[in-house]
């Protein structure tokens, strides 16, 4: 499937999980077995032009499509949580979101020192998630050049915001 049918698998709700706010919903791209299929089919290309030696994704819709694509390619996958839920001693940031604010934390163990490690979420929006995901990898020993998203939302700018950081950014659609 292309881009552009992927893109007319995604539901948008209106005023959720606040008033004002157009929520991209990837239940129904997720729901659709071809749809699944062609996302992490393009997103594992992206990863392998991207040199990935590992993936990560972000709690809890990167997980989907960052394990997913992980198996694709036989790489390991490094799960970026919310705080509180690894059992063991982790590192975190403090962050700002589009609506709120959040905490990730790693297991810096869990990253294969010095290696390129490809970021992947299901939307990026102001890019404040994916940019502390990167520096918390960072700050783990790993690699960060690239991060990849199913949805840009680019009114918000977020991918603008990681380019000026040095990263490069891809999605799948707008
Ligand atoms: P941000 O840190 O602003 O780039 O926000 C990205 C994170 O928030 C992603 O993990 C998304 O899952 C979620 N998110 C933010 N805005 C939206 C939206 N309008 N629709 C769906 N998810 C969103």
């Amino acid at each position: 499937m292309t881009p552009d049918e992927l893109k007319a698998l995604v539901r948008t709700v209106p005023d959720f999980p606040a008033p004002g706010i157009l929520f991209r919903d990837i239940t129904t791209l997720i729901s659709h077995g071809a749809g699944l299929a062609a996302s992490i089919g393009h997103l594992a290309q992206m990863a392998k032009q991207a040199g990935a030696a590992a993936i990560a994704g972000m709690e809890a819709r990167g997980f989907i499509f960052g394990a997913a694509v992980a198996a694709h390619m036989g790489l390991g996958f490094v799960p970026v949580r919310k705080p509180g839920k690894l059992p063991v001693k982790t590192i975190g940031i403090d962050y700002a979101l589009e609506y709120g604010r959040d905490r990730l934390e790693i297991d810096p163990t869990a990253i294969p020192e010095g290696q390129r490690v490809v970021i992947i979420d299901d939307l990026i929006a102001t890019g404040g998630t994916a940019l502390a995901a990167a520096e918390l990898l960072r700050m783990a020993g790993a690699s960060v050049t690239h991060a990849l998203f199913v949805i840009d939302l680019p009114d918000l700018h977020g991918a603008a915001r990681l380019r000026d950081a040095g990263l490069t950014v891809e999605a799948l659609m707008d």
